[in-house]
């Protein structure tokens, strides 16, 4: 069946539902997602929405601290573009019906988090994406002109490539018509045509094998958009939150957020010594990366699969008050944090790099936007600062919205667009290796492309995803299309384009750690 619209949005979390909201009133719009509305990253984020709100604070702070962060590769417009477009976002996000939480005096209750000079994290108690993900679910739903497809699977968006037309990464002019979606409920494949087609699907943290991401983040747009031929840069990239629980087996991994360091919060090793002041002076509350890879040089050191986080210094009233999630969530596990050091170790949990895109959200493909994780737009550099990001999905979806409308008069749809062939067989015995080769990825990507990389780990890495990349697209092409093989051709793919950018890069910056190059090499640094 062929559908169309004005905007195909794929992907529900924050970056897609704002870019719908902001476009529905200037025509009809298709919003995607894979399982359920609520089922995304921003779903789980917990600390908060970094923007400049009070008057101790400024835009000049927000913006050193994001460059200190990104280690000398930000690119320095955008991330003067994000910190002073970032409270008109904050407004918006509250006439949407979001409630930050307030202190007495009725000004926003500020947050610190590791990396930030000043208090300046919006929250609503520990659960801010909940909040902020049922707040815009409300309004979408509300909303006339969108109409809301979830189980519904985007395969791969439509080019010149699907009117027979030879597509390289070199050929000018791309275009984008839209997707080919798999309705999970029917196992049908529809078209959906549109004269703008914004990718917003999130992050690619299944890859791993252990991830504080929910299941849904396989990197499919960053997939698709590779596969097309557009660009996508700064990949290897990858950061590992620092202290999710550690509790084996449990998928996605518990996150305890940063904020609780912010808040007091020290790490110890299983003996119980405080060891962040061996690795930087702000002990603690050093940057992300930092905290990572000092974890996991201690639990390397004293073979420890965790560390602790300890808070039972504090207050334990406020410590529940402020913390009621992690507070519930370790009360299940048996560990009374009030009075218990909390095991953590690092999980996969964030990608700066992505889908490339300009100041106005868009890729290298013409009539084709991405926006949030799945997007690269030079804001994090080498290094996200916490709570950035939800804050960039929201900002350059409007900046997408904005060059998509003032675009909409002069676009149509392309009608010789042919229908997906869903010739094909497939065999049980195939769909239970499906399983098995996305499990093998993940075992590989995080024994060899973790926290800790070489040319050596790199390249196994790489032969080992060569041949499971030979399986997959074999299968694909011989087997009726399911969500599994597209998911596991999706994770093979960024899996692949992780590898290759992080043996590109020659030295050691931010998230990216290499034995092979442990400095960083100044000649590479934009400022
Ligand atoms: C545990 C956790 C805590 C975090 N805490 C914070 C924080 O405190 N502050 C902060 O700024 N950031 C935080 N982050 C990061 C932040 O939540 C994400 O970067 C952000 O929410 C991403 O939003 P998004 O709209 O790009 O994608 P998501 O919210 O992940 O949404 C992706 C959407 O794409 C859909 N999708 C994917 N593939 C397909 C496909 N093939 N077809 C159809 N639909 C598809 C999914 O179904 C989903 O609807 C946290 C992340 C996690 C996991």
């Amino acid at each position: 069946m062929v559908k169309r619209y004005e905007f195909l949005v794929i992907g529900s979390g924050i970056a897609g539902m704002s870019f719908a909201l902001k476009v529905a009133n200037k025509g009809k719009v298709a919003l995607l997602c894979k399982t359920s509305l609520e089922e995304t990253n921003t779903y789980y984020a917990q600390g908060g929405i970094a923007s400049v709100t009070n008057q101790t604070d400024n835009f000049e702070k927000h913006i050193e601290d994001t460059l200190f962060c990104g280690d000398g590769i930000c690119d320095t417009t955008v991330v003067n573009k994000v910190v002073k477009e970032a409270p008109r976002q904050i407004e918006e996000l509250v006439g949407w019906g979001v409630h930050f939480d307030k202190d007495a005096t009725g000004n926003f209750d500020l947050h610190k988090e590791g990396g930030h000079s000043e208090f300046r994290i919006l929250h609503h108690k520990d659960n801010t994406g909940a909040e902020i993900q049922e707040s815009l679910v409300q309004t979408i739903k509300a909303h006339p002109n969108i109409d809301v497809f979830d189980q519904h699977f985007a395969i791969e968006i439509l080019t010149q490539h699907h009117l027979g037309a030879i597509v390289k990464h070199t050929t000018p002019n791309i275009e984008c018509y839209g997707a080919y979606v798999l309705n999970i409920r029917t196992n049908h494949v529809d078209t959906f045509l549109a004269k703008v087609t914004m990718i917003a699907t999130g992050g690619v943290g299944n890859i791993y094998q252990t991830t504080t991401n929910p299941l849904v983040a396989t990197g499919d747009g960053i997939a698709m958009v590779y596969r097309a031929k557009g660009i996508v840069e700064d990949m290897e990239f990858i950061q590992f939150h620092p202290t999710a629980l550690f509790h084996p087996g449990e998928r996605p991994s518990f996150l305890i957020t940063e904020a609780m360091r912010g808040y007091g919060a020290t790490l110890r090793t299983r003996k119980g010594v405080e060891f962040m002041q061996k690795y930087d002076p702000r002990g603690s509350l050093a940057s992300r990366d930092i905290v990572a890879r000092a974890i996991d040089n201690e639990m390397k050191i004293n073979g420890d699969d965790y560390v602790f986080l300890d808070v039972t210094h504090k207050n334990a009233e406020e410590t529940k008050e402020h913390f009621p999630t992690i507070y519930k969530k370790c009360m299940e596990l048996g560990i009374d944090l009030t009075k218990e050091y909390i095991p953590v170790a690092p999980a996969a949990h964030y990608l700066c790099g992505g889908i490339k895109v300009d100041l106005d959200g868009k890729t290298t493909i013409n009539r084709l936007y991405a926006a949030g994780e799945c997007s690269r737009t030079g804001l994090h550099g080498a290094n996200r600062l916490a709570s950035n990001s939800l804050i960039e999905a929201i900002v350059y979806a409007d900046a997408a919205a904005k060059h998509a409308i003032a675009s909409l008069p002069s676009l149509s749809w392309n009608e010789n667009i042919p229908l997906w062939n869903d010739e094909g067989t497939s065999l049980n015995e195939e769909m239970v290796l499906i399983t098995q080769s996305a499990k093998e990825v993940g075992q590989i990507m995080s024994a060899y492309v973790g926290i800790v990389r070489s040319n050596l780990r790199l390249k196994r890495a790489y032969d080992r995803l060569e041949i499971i990349y030979g399986e997959t697209e074999n299968l694909f092409q011989r087997s009726v299309v399911s969500k599994e093989i597209c998911e596991l051709r999706n994770i093979v793919n960024t899996g692949y384009l992780i590898i290759k950018f992080a043996l590109q890069r020659k030295e050691s910056r931010g998230l990216h750690y290499t034995i092979d190059y442990p400095e960083k090499n100044n000649h590479l640094s934009l400022y």
